[in-house]
């Protein structure tokens, strides 16, 4: 009888690929994925440190784990949370049976086998396998190009916890992407914390130059790339994506505050200006672009001046999406010695009308979309209805929409855009 494994994953997208990563080399093992921990011979937890909430949850949800397992069963923790308290996890849970880090996902075998503990180094050979991945989905794969990150952002615990960045050679990334199109996944998604920083250790070959490729390997039919910082945004790269419409329109550039102040103070590396410089560039090329960006509110010492730049910004970029957070103390993180968040009632009302903002803005910019006929990946059935398609279009926005059930998966279809609704479009294929 074949042995189950249990995983759940929290966080960011590098972490589901990771999961994706350690489920795919559990069942070359021959085991058998479960959704109830309660059965599972194997119970993985993979954490993310990104916020002070998520660090909490771990060792609750630890003790529900332990509470839920059978007999005999193994507990293994891996991710951000693992990699920064793995020894503490020990000492507080030693019945949890292992602790591995972000960089040791490739060497999930030998931790079963060889009985280790712990795993919390970045070995050089990150034994990245791509054909032990287990994609979820039937159209996309998600494709890590490059792990870590050279940044400093005061704010950040991910050098902590992914390591310094290591770029993986550009002849593996292509062979996997030739084998995940081989596979029916037309979509490809580039992940990296800094997806821009890529440079082949091989051919130093940068991310411009990745991003030709990739868009010239057949059958890829929508390239995405995520996350890109506005300091390595090039010339070239903003060429690539003019020169070639399977490259996505759907641009996440986080920006985190409009204030230059606070980004001196974050080390963003780039001031309001030049943030804005870099937009322009890229609208100037690429018209159609859609930003999204990611903003932290109630950073230390942030003033109503530098959040009403914040707001004006925001109104200067028109954001198609926007991710927002409070600032989350991170243990580690020099943005400690910048003194205390502001307080949190100011950083509710900050984010709360941030949000009542961009929700204006999103259903204007989903409104704009009625009548017009747009491309979108089908995807398969709605989850909610059987009889309609659903897919995506090339800027994120999922489209329910009538047409022929018969047409295969990964198709890319004109879609006429009948009613925005809150989070995702009403259409009909049209032939
Ligand atoms: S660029 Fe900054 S925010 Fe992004 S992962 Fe690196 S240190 Fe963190």
């Amino acid at each position: 009888m074949s042995k189950t494994f249990f995983i759940e994953t929290w966080g960011c997208q590098m972490n589901d690929l990771d999961s994706q990563r350690l489920s795919g080399s559990l069942k070359l093992r021959g085991y058998r994925r479960v959704e109830d921990e309660h059965t599972a011979d194997l119970l993985l937890l993979n954490t993310c440190s990104i916020r002070e909430k998520s660090e909490q949850k771990v060792f609750s949800r630890l003790g529900e784990l332990r509470a839920a397992k059978k007999e005999g069963s193994k507990i293994g923790i891996c991710g951000c949370v693992a990699q920064r308290d793995g020894e503490a996890i020990l000492a507080r849970a030693p019945w949890v049976d292992f602790v591995m880090g972000p960089g040791n996902v490739g060497y999930l075998d030998e931790i079963l086998d060889g009985g280790r503990r712990l795993a919390l180094d970045f070995p050089e050979d990150r034994r990245y396998d791509y054909l032990a991945i287990d994609r979820p989905s039937a159209t996309r794969a998600q494709v890590t190009i490059i792990e870590g990150c050279n940044k400093n952002c005061t704010f950040c615990i991910v050098p902590t916890t992914r390591g310094r960045e290591v770029s993986r050679p550009i002849t593996g990334i292509v062979a996997e992407i030739r084998s995940a199109v081989a596979e029916g996944r037309v979509e490809i998604e580039l992940l990296g914390q800094t997806v821009n920083a890529y440079r082949c250790p091989q051919t130093r070959a940068d991310f411009a130059s990745l991003l030709t490729v990739v868009a010239s390997l057949e059958g890829v039919k929508r390239l995405r790339f995520i996350t890109s910082h506005p300091a390595e945004v090039t010339d070239d790269m903003i060429a690539a994506i003019r020169d070639h419409s399977n490259i996505s329109r759907y641009l996440h550039l986080p920006v985190q505050s409009g204030s230059s102040r606070v980004l001196r103070r974050m080390k963003r590396l780039y001031t309001r200006e030049q943030y804005l410089a870099v937009v322009a560039r890229i609208r100037a090329a690429v018209p159609e672009v859609h930003f999204s960006t990611d903003i932290i509110v109630g950073f230390p010492g942030e003033t109503d001046q530098d959040f009403e730049e914040t707001i004006s910004l925001i109104e200067e970029v028109r954001y198609g999406s926007l991710f927002a957070f409070k600032y989350s103390p991170r243990p580690g993180t020099s943005a400690l010695r910048l003194g205390s968040p502001i307080d949190d009632a100011v950083a509710s009302e900050r984010i709360n009308r941030l949000f009542e903002m961009h929700e204006e803005r999103k259903r204007e910019t989903l409104r704009a979309y009625e009548g017009r006929i747009l491309p979108v990946l089908y995807e398969g059935p709605s989850r909610h209805d059987s009889e309609v398609l659903s897919g995506r279009t090339d800027d994120n926005w999922t489209v329910n929409f009538t047409g022929d059930l018969r047409t295969p998966i990964g198709t890319m279809l004109p879609v006429r855009i009948q009613q925005a609704q809150h989070h995702t479009l009403r259409g009909e294929a049209v032939a």
